[in-house]
């Protein structure tokens, strides 16, 4: 069953390549009458932009979590180096999309490390301090930025209705489920069991149990 990430990735590729094309054909804009001009622009509503923004940051802070905790560990395991690259398009993914809809990026020092979202910034700090104090620890600072990470996507998604959001946000869902996945196999090969940290248990088993993501 490995049909269904290929072919998001493909649609996704498609979408960067056409996106403003198709935002101008779809249905969105349709319906305007002759002599009337078309809007270029998509505004998005209060609630798109500023979920955008917290997610541009909260991808920044996995990379800047799973880099600082690969100083600390990295001898031991190349899980935090493999999945920083993966939150690195991740948040260079919304990146695009707030250029895409004129929006404001947070970013403004892409220090590691460094949040304009003051809660992102005490989390940060709480996490890389956790993570720091034993290699279980950081291996379980992994699951819970991802558990985050996708109760925070999923409710994202459920704000949006422009086509390029949710296509964005579903392909940083499969990395997120990949990334647990992969903490998951870490942890238990250090002979432990994994619990949720965030999300409802049964959720935290399906997506374990799940055999047809894509690995990153
Ligand atoms: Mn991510
Ligand atoms: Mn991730």
């Amino acid at each position: 069953m490995k049909i269904r990430p290929l072919m998001s990735a493909a649609v996704i590729a498609s979408l960067f390549v056409g996106g403003m094309a198709m935002a101008a054909g779809g249905p969105k804009h349709g319906g305007a009458g002759k002599g009337l001009n078309q809007v270029q622009s998509t505004e998005l509503t209060d609630i798109e932009t500023s979920d955008l923004q917290y997610m541009r940051e909260e991808e920044k802070l996995a990379r800047d979590v799973y880099l600082t905790l690969d100083q600390h560990w990295g001898s031991q395991t190349q899980v935090f180096a493999r999945i920083a690259v993966s939150e690195e398009t991740h948040t260079s993914t919304v990146d695009y999309l707030l250029r895409k809809f004129g929006v404001e990026d947070p970013v403004v020092n892409d220090t590691i490390g460094v949040f304009t979202n003051q809660e992102l910034q005490a989390l940060y700090n709480e996490l890389v301090a956790k993570g720091k104090t034993s290699f279980i620890d950081a291996l379980h600072v992994g699951g819970l930025i991802e558990e985050k990470d996708m109760r925070d996507i999923l409710v994202a998604i459920s704000q949006t209705d422009e086509r390029a959001i949710t296509l964005a946000y579903s392909n940083l869902l499969d990395g997120s489920k990949s990334h647990l996945k992969a903490f998951v196999r870490v942890i238990e090969a250090q002979g432990l069991t994994y619990e949720a940290q965030v999300l409802d248990a049964e959720e935290v088993r399906l997506i374990l149990d799940d055999e047809s993501q894509v690995e990153d």
